[in-house]
């Protein structure tokens, strides 16, 4: 058995963390390669060391005094190396970085110094092999992640180790410089890792015990969901939640290997487990709500436009001639209503206009901005009768007006388009017929 763990920044913010991680890993002998991210906040008004490492760099970049923002950057290691009581001294490092920065190697490097050195302590702490991820994680050199060279170096390195700390966020560009995957990347190199070494599974700690049904600010203690698939939670994350980068679930994905998110402060909770697909069957119809604010919807109208061949291509051309992307396209009759990003959309809302105008010649078009969207999202849809119709009812109950409804084909979710004024109360009243009621 291989299990691939990756532990987020809160999880790595001090020894004391890190004391719990450690007895994480000895735990099970299974947990051979680990992915740390940089030490993350301790309180929430903390700072986060990448984001430290930003303003150091921005600050060397500009001229501006750094002093002391790097030597609040060590203070954070040093702190931990001495709570560990590690024989462990990072001065060397510090003072090649602090060249780097002064020889302008740019905010990827920067950045990714808060994973390299954090790798450098963890693999001290607990006695495992340091691979330096420059080394090992591959982009081309536009910065697109390289996915099968790196897959191919990376399993051909691993092959013959027994344990390995790989540091999150970072690899290298074909000239060899740093590049880093975009903010929370550690995910995304943790799924990397798990892909290359084949694991069994692949367990993401953080700070939560797993996904919730919806978002704890808008519905109290909301329950976690236990298992879930990467197409629900795609759909989640799409529509804004979040506790894994989007694009982490890619790379094991392709492996069919299930990722475990679990809690550093509560080992012992079950944690959600997301998988390729299962016969467990759900407990509930819903698997998770999720939601968006800040749409606006362009609806055209023409007599007879069903009949129009080419219609929704000539009206979709215009966005795309925009460069706007759409979201959702809800069609009547006689009419076609696109979803769009309003604030994309502002700026270019007259030439929509005018373009639709020249492309179709419709009756009439209507925009109607500040509307939110909700994804009800459950593989239990499927063979459960009736969904919309709850979600109706449980939304007339709660005195929402329902401004749009499209069911994927997919038979996985139901987007809802409602006011941005009622979405918290839609949330809710979904959660409660759904959850609430059949507790
Ligand atoms: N340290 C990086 C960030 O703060 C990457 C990560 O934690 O996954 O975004």
């Amino acid at each position: 058995m291989i299990k691939v763990v990756k532990f987020g920044g809160s999880s790595l913010a001090s020894s004391k963390q890190f004391q719990k991680v450690g007895d994480i890993i000895r735990a099970d002998r299974s947990r051979r390669f680990v992915v740390p991210s940089a030490p993350g906040k301790r309180t929430k008004t903390d700072d986060k060391v990448t984001d430290l490492l930003y303003r150091c760099y921005d600050a060397v970049e500009s001229g501006q005094p750094y002093g002391k923002i790097f030597q609040t950057i060590q203070d954070r290691y040093n702190s931990i190396i001495e709570g560990l009581g590690l024989n462990l001294n990072l001065d060397f490092e510090f003072k090649k970085i602090e060249e780097n920065f002064n020889a302008k190697a740019g905010r990827h490097y920067a950045a990714s110094r808060g994973e390299y050195l954090n790798g450098i302590i963890m693999a001290n702490y607990l006695g495992y092999e340091f691979i330096d991820a420059a080394d090992v994680i591959f982009f081309d050199e536009n910065g697109n992640f390289d996915s099968e060279k790196t897959n191919e170096e990376l399993a051909e390195r691993l092959s013959t180790m027994d344990n390995a700390v790989i540091p999150g966020f970072y690899g290298s560009l074909p000239d060899g410089s740093i590049h880093t995957f975009s903010r929370g990347g550690s995910d995304i190199t943790g799924s990397i890792v798990a892909r290359a070494v084949r694991a069994d599974v692949y367990e993401n700690w953080t700070d939560v015990s797993g996904f919730l049904v919806t978002d704890p600010r808008i519905v109290e203690d909301p329950l976690p969901i236990d298992t879930i698939t990467y197409r629900e939670l795609r759909e989640l994350s799409y529509m804004g939640a979040s506790v894994l980068h989007e694009d982490a679930i890619f790379p094991v994905r392709k492996e069919g290997i299930p990722i475990h998110i679990m809690n550093t402060n509560r080992p012992q909770d079950p944690g959600t487990l997301i998988v390729e697909n299962t016969c467990r069957k759900p407990h509930y119809t819903i698997t998770g709500i999720a939601g968006k604010k800040g749409f606006c919807s362009i609806t055209t109208e023409k007599a007879m436009m069903n009949a129009e061949i080419g219609y929704g291509r000539k009206v979709l051309s215009v966005f795309e001639d925009l460069g706007l992307s759409f979201e959702h396209i809800p069609s009547g009759i006689d009419t076609m209503t696109v979803f769009i990003h309003q604030d994309e959309f502002v700026n270019k809302e007259q030439q929509v206009i005018s373009g639709i105008h020249r492309a179709v010649h419709p009756d009439s078009i209507e925009l109607e901005s500040d509307l939110a969207l909700i994804a009800v999202v459950g593989r239990g849809m499927k063979s459960a009768r009736g969904t919309a119709g709850r979600i109706f009812s449980a939304l007339a109950h709660a005195r929402v007006n329902v401004k749009m409804i499209d069911q994927g084909s997919s038979e996985l979710n139901i987007i809802i388009g409602v006011r941005n004024e009622d979405f918290e109360t839609a949330v809710k009243a979904i959660y409660d017929i759904f959850i609430s009621a059949s507790i």
